[in-house]
């Protein structure tokens, strides 16, 4: 069983499920018509239809009854309301994959009546570039063969991977949040840049590049960054006097600490 044997239905045509279409569509997943939109802003439901030539629903109950998988992919607190709404369509053999932030797979099955298989992601912004790393959980109904189908789904995205739900915090931790902190750091050497002389423009781009690069080779050389952070020290040289100073800022602790405190807000706010 795979993607392209199945209809998929998105509702809600915001950022994220443009940015999931435009990965999905590009890596030859599926067809556009095979795919169902619905969304109560018509201007950006039209939108969305014009870009990919994919099919408008009437409304989500109209989608549901047309789709394989149904990707929720409205606001958390518009989120009871659309499930309201559906959970009188929707059959066991359809799969409900939500990426509503903080509702778990047990709040969202709790709208059906039977055992409707449900699986929560939390992927992240870089998603809306390609470069989206996923977390997905599988709920009480859902087995194998639906996790395949949505971690295909968001695979399409970026990386994307299956972990038990009570993990779905330190994702939120982690990945969710990650990229702001990358930013800052990003910011902070930009500035540094141009503290020490180099135009705003190419202070900033050495150092998105940089950090691009950074996580490239961590990703494709499979290399533990310590090693190819030795890799680049050389003996008296300026990488171990900057090393030097992050670690005399108690960088490590810092960013282990920054993750931690998003986890626990994430279990606070669950
Ligand atoms: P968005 O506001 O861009 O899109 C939501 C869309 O839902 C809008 O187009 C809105 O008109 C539509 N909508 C509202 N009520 C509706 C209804 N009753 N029926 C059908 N459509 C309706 O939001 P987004 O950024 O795409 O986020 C969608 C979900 O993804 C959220 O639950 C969010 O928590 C989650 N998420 C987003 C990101 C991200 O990077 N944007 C990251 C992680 C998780």
């Amino acid at each position: 069983m795979s993607l392209a044997d199945k209809t998929i239905g998105f509702i809600g045509a915001g950022a994220m499920a443009e940015a999931i279409l435009a990965g999905l569509l590009s890596s030859d997943l599926t067809k556009p018509e095979k795919v169902f939109i619905s969304d109560v802003d018509f201007t950006r439901r039209d939108y969305v239809k014009t870009r990919f030539s994919v099919n408008v629903a009437q409304n989500n109950t109209d989608l549901v009854k047309r789709s394989d998988i149904v990707v929720l992919a409205v606001k958390p607190f518009i989120l009871q309301d659309v499930l309201t709404e559906i959970a009188g369509s929707v059959q066991t053999d359809q799969l409900m994959v939500s990426i509503a932030a903080g509702l778990s797979t047990g709040y969202i099955s709790s709208f059906f009546k039977s055992r409707v298989p449900v699986i929560r992601v939390m992927p992240n912004t870089p998603s809306l570039v390609g470069e989206g790393a996923s977390a997905l959980a599988a709920g009480e109904f859902a087995g194998e063969e639906h996790l395949a189908l949505a971690l295909e789904l968001f695979n399409s995205v970026g990386r994307a991977y299956a972990v038990s739900e009570q993990a779905m915090d330190a994702v939120t931790g982690l990945s969710g949040s990650g990229p702001a902190y990358m930013y800052l750091i990003i910011e902070a050497m930009a500035d540094a840049g141009v503290k020490a002389g180099l135009p705003r423009k190419i202070a900033l781009e050495l150092s998105a590049q940089t950090m691009l690069g950074a996580a490239k080779m961590v990703l494709e050389t499979g290399e533990h960054p310590a090693v190819l952070k030795d890799k680049v020290t050389t003996p008296g040289g300026t990488t171990i006097a900057g090393l030097h100073t992050l670690e005399q800022g108690k960088i490590r602790a810092t960013i282990m600490d920054a993750v931690i405190a998003a986890v626990q807000k994430s279990k606070e706010l669950g």
